[in-house]
């Protein structure tokens, strides 16, 4: 009885969110100049139980976001309805196998290694992988992903594997104390992203992921058409 009680007002919680994030989005997007049914809306689930998730799914969401493959194959068995899943995390490449039929996306590709292991899984699975590239632009040591000076000769070499399709770009800019600032990481993204589709290997992409709960705003004015999205929509409590 206490638990749904407990669960009736997490529901009301993310539906209050929900409504949030949609009107800032709107905003956002007009601000831009760009329609809001260009901006996809993830919901990032890590640590979110399956009960929680379905509501936002109910809700409307179409997209969830999982950082580890163990957490997602356990939790899909839970989940209702049509939605896309996408691996948003570190993928090492002894799980690559696990979860290549299980998301409809990789946003994670940080290496070429990687990369390599998911065109090999996709092929002897006979699919085809869409990928994002994920781009370290503060070059920071605690992150994986490409450096912007390597970062075009990766994308190209990637490009060349049979079964993968390089979609766009990922990135997690440097935490920032203003909104100028991470306006700046972002723009330096964006810039890096318009540089990779002038490549004519490189013409299908088409989606930069950008911005999480605290700036996701900034980011869809600097260009991103998919944002992520998890505190901001599911709460800071740990479950
Ligand atoms: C956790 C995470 C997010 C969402 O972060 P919030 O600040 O909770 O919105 C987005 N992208 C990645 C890669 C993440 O790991």
């Amino acid at each position: 009885m206490t638990e749904n009680l407990s669960n009736e007002s997490v529901f009301r919680e993310i539906e209050a969110n929900y409504c949030i994030i949609q009107q800032n989005l709107e905003h956002a997007a007009m601000q831009a100049g760009v329609s809001r049914e260009s901006i996809r809306f993830m919901a990032v689930t890590k640590t979110v139980p399956p009960v929680f998730i379905n509501h936002a799914l109910q809700l409307g969401i179409d997209l969830i976001g999982e950082n580890k493959v163990q957490e997602l194959l356990e939790k899909k068995e839970f989940l209702n309805g049509a939605y896309d899943a996408h691996l948003i995390g570190h993928l090492q490449t002894n799980k690559v196998k696990k979860i290549i039929k299980e998301v409809t996306m990789i946003q994670s590709v940080d290496s070429v290694k990687l990369a390599c292991e998911i065109s090999k899984q996709a092929k002897n699975a006979d699919v085809v992988m869409p990928v994002l590239l994920e781009l370290n632009i503060g070059e920071e040591e605690s992150k994986t992903g490409f450096l912007p000076q390597s970062f075009a000769e990766n994308a190209l070499e990637i490009a060349e594997m049979d079964a993968i399709r390089v979609c766009g770009v990922m990135a997690v800019p440097p935490i920032c104390d203003t909104q100028a600032e991470i306006r700046m990481w972002f723009e330096k993204v964006r810039k890096q992203y318009d540089k990779l589709k002038d490549y004519a290997k490189l013409k299908e992409i088409n989606i930069l992921s950008m911005g999480m709960s605290s700036d996701y705003e900034q980011a869809v004015l600097e260009g991103a058409n998919l944002v992520r999205i998890g505190s901001a929509l599911f709460g800071h409590r740990r479950y």
